[in-house]
């Protein structure tokens, strides 16, 4: 017998959560699928396990989205503000990290116990591990839903089962299959806040490197779209990582430079050539006062330069190229690590096709797709997780 119900929301993440709970508080019968074993796993590993939960400074700016206004009116009815309020409802103790960046000062099980718990409250029903065989439209008006624990028929249906990032921890394409079952259009889905790679041969002079992080200005695109940040970057054995990298990692284009300054407060080049005149330091040295001196020796080499060669003997040509190559190092990656080290999943449903207010698919009345899997991008900084609870919260309030 099929089992009638209100909300029926797939997947159990941070978007899923929130929505369910928002629904079921209203009243509404909700069944909250997820095929997962344990709960909420990306929560989990999420901030080095400590769950950048939100950004004090979250705003619209903040989204890489090709619909860019679309996420405007869910932020604005679901703040970092809101989400705090229910973190002190817990007593989950937290801290501003960096930028407006907030942390658990416990572990991220602090935020998966406070969502299980506001699902449990309202009574929302758990069908985990629970498999989705199909989502079917009914004639009149609703759909039918058979699960592993049977079907369901019900009003609405929210998909929350993310995008494509780290599939070992059971991210999957479902969203996607659903959107394309519904011919709604999709923005081609990308790696995205994920480490860059380049091509073994060119890297091979930098492997030596691997493990150094140092604050950097990093840069891609040209004039009208430049995007630049300072962050860290980190030397990897096949690339390079570290905040820096992720957040330009989702607006990098394929084929495209990226450009590294690795002294962003220093003209070197104007440095060097002051040095020349008035220091006996030979250049590895003299470089090893603004660079650790393992990464000024590296990076000498790499770029074919002699670190024992007297500053004072060296031409000023030579000087302002070295210069050049580490205030305006220009790289170009020959792609990304993937999805099985890519934070987040750029592109997906395309929001064109959604109500900026509720979420729901406007050709598909009672269709509503949240959090990762679609078109909306946070940059790195706990944006991801305040567009889902945002966005949980938006379809949450209207299913
Ligand atoms: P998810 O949280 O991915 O939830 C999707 C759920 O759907 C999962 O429970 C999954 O099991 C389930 N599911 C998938 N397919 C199916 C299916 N076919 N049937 C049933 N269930 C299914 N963001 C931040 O803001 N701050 C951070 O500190 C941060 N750290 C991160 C660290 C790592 C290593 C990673 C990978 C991501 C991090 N993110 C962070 C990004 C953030 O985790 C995601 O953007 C966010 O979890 C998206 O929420 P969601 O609910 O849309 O999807």
């Amino acid at each position: 017998m099929n089992k009638q119900v209100d909300v029926v929301v797939i997947g159990a993440g941070a978007a899923g959560m929130m929505c369910a709970a928002t629904a079921a508080k209203r009243g509404k019968r909700v069944v909250l699928i997820d095929h997962a074993s344990k709960l909420a796993e990306k929560i989990r590993i999420s901030g080095g396990g400590r769950c950048n939960f939100t950004n004090l400074q979250a705003g619209p700016a903040n989204f890489l989205s090709d619909n860019p206004h679309f996420c405007k009116s869910a932020l604005s009815r679901y703040t970092p503000q809101d989400f705090l309020a229910l973190l002190q409802r817990y007593r989950v103790a937290w801290h501003e990290k960096h930028k407006g960046q907030l942390f658990c000062d416990n572990s991220a099980e602090d935020i998966i116990h406070v969502l299980k718990s506001e699902c449990d409250a309202a009574k929302v029903q758990w069908c985990m591990p629970g498999t989705v065989g199909s989502v079917e439209r009914l004639p009149e008006q609703g759909f039918l839903i058979r699960s592993s624990q049977g079907e369901l028929v019900t009003e609405s249906v929210v998909i929350a089962t993310g995008g494509l990032s780290i599939p070992k921890i059971g991210a999957t394409d479902f969203a996607h299959q659903i959107a394309r079952q519904f011919q709604l259009k999709m923005v081609e889905p990308r790696p995205a806040l994920v480490p860059l790679t380049f091509d073994a041969q060119s890297w091979a002079p930098f492997i030596p490197l691997a493990g150094i992080s140092l604050e950097v200005d990093i840069a891609t695109g040209d004039k009208k779209q430049k995007m630049q940040f300072r962050e860290d970057l980190l030397f990897t054995h096949r690339g390079l990582s570290g905040p820096a990298v992720l957040q330009i990692s989702s607006f990098w284009q394929p084929g495209a430079a990226i450009r590294i300054n690795l002294l962003p407060e220093v003209d070197l080049a104007e440095e060097l050539l002051a040095g020349k005149n008035n220091s006996k330091k030979n250049l590895a040295n003299y470089l090893a006062q603004y660079l650790p001196a393992r990464l000024a020796d590296g990076l000498l080499q790499a770029h074919g330069f002699d670190g024992a060669a007297k500053l004072a003997e060296m031409q000023d040509k030579r000087l302002r190229l070295l210069g050049e190559k580490l205030n305006r190092w220009e790289l170009i990656p020959s792609g990304s690590e993937g999805y099985k080290k890519a934070e987040v999943t750029r592109g997906g449903v395309d929001t064109r096709e959604l109500s900026q207010q509720t979420m729901m698919v406007t050709k598909v009345p009672g269709l509503y797709f949240i959090g990762e899997a679609m078109d909306v991008t946070g940059w790195l900084g706990g944006y991801n997780f305040q567009w889902a609870w945002a966005s949980g919260f938006a379809a949450g309030s209207a299913v």
